[in-house]
């Protein structure tokens, strides 16, 4: 039997709400399937800094080191807003990304059917949209030298941010997008900004001559970032994969979520590079909402977006492409049954909690697999 040792982060807020549902589905996995999952759970975000005095401890960050792959909750609150700049609770996040290397976020944006009509646009556009949004997370404009602002003769003030990629970020942001393009619709968009930005031409060449060396077999095309942006809500689903820069991906990530109807449902995954010589990569998968303090602790908070992350990790971690299927099929079931938690209700469908939601995805997923 494989083991595989997942580190969970349960975090602040509604963190420890929907990790525990994603918890019950481990521990299914465990008395079900073929796979042992060992697991371990450490604090983080404000949770950690109420009982250590920092946001992710030492200890906490060799077990992250050390995992196949962290399962993180959401982190900070308001509880939290003065504590020191270095000890917030987001800190935790940066550090993370940092030493896990985890320099591609990957933020699915899938519309279920039976939720079609909560998104914004009209349901003929979003039904059945699956698009994968490839972004570049540790470069870019947010990390590059110099930065900052300094104090000008004529009394003015000046703030320089830098935007810099290397052919090497360029090269290893595409082929996660080329190879993930091979497992969905076989189709890569790459946005960049080429028109007016140096490092857009550059990304544009780079991608181009990698395509050529390696992956004809995948349809590429160049889109400029803000035509992309427009192209999200006239018709979304044009787009299999986009891959994009760390700013543009910011936003694009964001603009795609918002054409699904929920923050509650969607997952994403940070992936580091995978090493030549073990095949390991480092991995870290987490909705992409936030701690939702208004609704902390009252057992509302929809757990889809954090069971939707698990079902990354089976895919991209561990390589369990039915048990993510599976997983994946109980929740369109769930929802095709008129089950919602209270961020997706609609008229005359049945209100659960965050545990009721975790049960009766159990219970679809003991029934199909
Ligand atoms: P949020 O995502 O926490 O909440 C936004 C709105 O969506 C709220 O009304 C909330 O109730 C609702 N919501 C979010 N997730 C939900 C779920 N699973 N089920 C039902 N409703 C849900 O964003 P925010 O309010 O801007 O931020 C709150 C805190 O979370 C802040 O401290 C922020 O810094 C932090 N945050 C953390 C992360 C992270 O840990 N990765 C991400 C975003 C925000």
């Amino acid at each position: 039997m494989t083991t595989r040792n997942i580190l969970i982060m349960p975090g602040d807020g509604i963190g420890p709400e929907v990790m525990a549902e994603v918890e019950r589905l481990i521990a299914w996995f465990n008395a079900h399937g073929k796979t042992r999952f060992e697991t371990a759970r450490e604090l983080v975000g404000g949770a950690a800094y109420d009982v250590h005095g920092t946001p992710v401890t030492e200890a906490a960050m060799e077990k992250a080191l050390a995992a196949d792959a962290v399962l993180f909750g959401a982190v900070g609150g308001p509880k939290w807003a003065s504590v020191p700049y270095d000890k917030r609770p987001e800190a935790a996040l940066l550090r993370l990304r940092k030493d896990l290397g985890l320099f591609a976020n990957l933020r699915p944006a899938i519309c279920f059917d039976a939720l079609k009509a909560s998104s914004t646009l009209k349901p003929e556009i979003v039904a059945g949209l699956d698009i994968m949004i490839v972004r570049e997370l540790t470069g870019g404009v947010y990390f590059g030298e110099p930065r900052g602002i300094t104090n000008l003769p004529n009394g003015e003030r000046r703030a320089v941010d830098t935007q810099v990629y290397t052919t090497h970020e360029i090269h290893r942001i595409a082929r996660v997008a080329f190879e993930l393009a091979r497992l969905r619709g076989n189709k890569v968009a790459s946005a960049e900004k080429h028109n007016v930005m140096t490092s857009g031409l550059l990304w544009k060449e780079e991608v181009t001559k990698l395509h050529a060396a390696e992956y004809r077999d995948v349809e590429l095309t160049h889109i400029l970032a803000d035509n992309c942006a427009m192209q999200l809500v006239r018709n979304p689903k044009q787009f299999d994969v986009i891959v994009t820069d760390n700013l543009f991906g910011d936003i694009l990530s964001d603009e795609a979520a918002q054409l699904t109807g929920s923050i509650g449902m969607l997952p994403s995954a940070s992936l580091g590079a995978r090493d030549a010589a073990t095949g390991r990569q480092r991995a870290l998968y987490e909705p992409i909402h936030g701690s939702a303090p208004d609704i902390a602790g009252q057992g509302k908070a929809n757990p889809i977006a954090a069971i939707l992350s698990f079902a990354m990790c089976l895919r991209y971690s561990f390589a369990m492409k039915a048990e993510a299927d599976a997983i994946e099929r109980a929740v369109a079931a769930v929802l095709d049954q008129g089950l919602r938690t209270g961020d997706i209700m609609q008229p005359g469908m049945k209100l659960l909690g965050t545990n009721e939601m975790g049960s009766a995805i159990l219970a679809c997923l003991a029934k199909t697999v």
